[in-house]
């Protein structure tokens, strides 16, 4: 009888000691990929960096951060995301040695963690490795999934010293990284974190403009080549906050992309740029900027086809500038709108080539009506033989695909010549006009059209509007 109760005792203590490692288990790993989870992190580094002595070599943390599960996802199911993100923490895992360990931070970011390193460069070259390893796609039933990792880096201080300000500093480095299309990788420095708040306050001004109608639309005017015409104007957007003064496009739209503000405020300027030129002469089209970001989030065919309808712009008088970052997304989720857009009877440029990976494979497997060849491009030209040549060669590519060419920030009377010496299409700059609000843009065609009406003499090389303003 007490042989049997002990026996029982013991299954009871066995079983309590089980319940405990569950419990135990259950509190610091990640339920997915059985890594530690943030709060166990935390406190295994606090707890290994209070236990360093004063003059250690310092401590790194990494964070690498998963981008396109919601593509995953979309296409393959959550159950796809679910595996590369556990086969990813199975790498990380696997290239974490004994002194160093790692954790799931949130659903796509995870972290490593070094005690001691030698110097900085150590933990940048372990960044950039596991970042490779992390990048190399994962099986999935019969194909292959990539998705894109972003590392930040950060050391500790005699004041950082704590896991919390880590992490903070290792999160502001990868986003930086993420964004800024380079190799993926970023240090953390103060400046990253004064960027920060720069960025917080400019999302709360998009947010403010969005709610009390702060934001504009300028047009700048880009002319036929051949007949000195004026074809038609790009939409540029305009943030004017009372507080802050004037930001550039250059500033907020990459906010608002990464604030999740893109799709109201990319829907606002199609509809507003089409409710504009509805009430221009039936020949001059309108051109609107479209993020990379609007073509993943759903709402851009209908936001074009609202747009259309509401304002009774013919379709072809809209023209969707895109960039080759665009392209570079998901081929399988992008092309269709693309294609889609293009059958609506949009006209679909091809903005800024020259810059970023000037990919030639985009150009036939897209249906551009036109490209727009960069301002820095066109400025390089002017004292380097082999980018003449590189124009000349672009300039009979689009020829043969049956391609329009613009060429953008045109400055000097020069750069036109020499952009109209290459049969260019279009011609759009400061020389023949600024940006301008839509008020100004009546003068333009105003101007436009009294200048036809002026007697011709034969004309045999084009006088754009600056030339002809050179020559008054
Ligand atoms: P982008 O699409 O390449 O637009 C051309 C930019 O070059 C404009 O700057 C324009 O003002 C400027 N520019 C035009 N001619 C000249 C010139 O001769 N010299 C120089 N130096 N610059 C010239 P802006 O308006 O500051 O816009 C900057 C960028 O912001 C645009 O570059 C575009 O990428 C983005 N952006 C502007 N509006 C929108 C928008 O409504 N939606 C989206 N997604 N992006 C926009
Ligand atoms: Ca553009
Ligand atoms: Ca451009």
């Amino acid at each position: 009888m007490e042989q049997q109760q002990r026996a029982e005792l013991e299954a009871l203590r066995l079983q309590k000691a089980r319940l405990e490692r569950d419990v135990e288990r259950l509190l610091t790993l990640d339920q997915l990929t059985g890594l530690y989870n943030r709060t166990a992190f935390i406190n295994r580094v606090d707890a290994a960096l209070k236990a360093r002595k004063e003059d250690a070599p310092q401590s790194a943390l990494i964070e690498f951060s998963v981008s396109g599960l919601p593509r995953v996802s979309g296409a393959l199911g959550r159950h796809a995301a679910d595996y590369l993100l556990s086969s990813l923490a199975a790498r990380l895992n696997h290239i974490a040695t004994d002194d160093q360990f790692c954790c799931r931070l949130d659903y796509k970011s995870f972290a490593l963690f070094m005690l001691e390193i030698s110097d900085p460069l150590a933990a940048l070259t372990l960044a950039k490795n596991t970042l490779k390893k992390l990048s190399e796609p994962v099986d999935w039933v019969d194909r292959k999934v990539s998705v894109e990792v972003a590392a930040g880096v950060a050391l500790s201080s005699k004041t950082e010293n704590d896991a919390e300000s880590l992490l903070v500093h290792a999160g502001l480095a990868c986003r930086s990284a993420g964004e800024r299309g380079g190799p993926g990788y970023a240090f953390f420095n103060p400046a990253l974190a004064e960027a920060t708040r720069r960025r917080a306050d400019v999302v709360v001004a998009l947010q403010d403009a969005l709610d009390h109608q702060h934001l504009a639309l300028h047009y700048q005017p880009f002319f036929d080549c051949n007949t000195g015409e004026l074809a038609g104007f790009e939409a540029l957007m305009r943030l004017n906050h009372p507080r802050m003064g004037t930001i550039s496009p250059v500033e907020f739209i990459p906010a608002a992309e990464s604030a999740g503000l893109i799709g109201k405020l990319g829907g606002w300027a199609l509809a507003e740029a089409c409710r504009i030129a509805a009430n221009w002469p039936q020949d001059i089209v309108v051109s609107v900027n479209v993020s990379p970001e609007q073509f993943l989030d759903g709402s851009l065919m209908t936001d074009v086809h609202n747009a259309l309808e509401l304002s009774t712009l013919p379709a072809y008088r809209l023209e969707i500038e895109v960039t080759e970052s665009t392209m570079m997304g998901d081929m399988e989720m992008v092309h269709p709108q693309v294609q889609g857009l293009r059958d609506m009877g949009c006209a679909i440029v091809l903005d800024d080539f020259g810059t970023g990976y000037s990919s030639l494979s985009y150009l036939w497997k897209f249906p551009f009506t036109k490209m727009k060849i960069d301002r820095s491009f066109v400025q390089a030209a002017e004292d380097q033989p082999k980018v003449r040549g590189m124009i000349g060669a672009i300039m009979d590519l689009s020829r043969n695909l049956g391609l329009k060419v613009t060429a953008e920030g045109i400055e000097t009377p020069m750069q036109a010549a020499m952009m109209q010496g290459y049969h260019c299409n279009y011609i759009q700059g400061y020389l023949t006009g600024r940006p301008v609000p839509a008020t100004d843009v009546a003068a333009i065609i105003m101007k436009r059209f009294a200048e036809k009406l002026r007697p011709q003499a034969s004309v045999t090389t084009l006088e754009l509007p600056a030339q002809r303003r050179l020559a008054d």
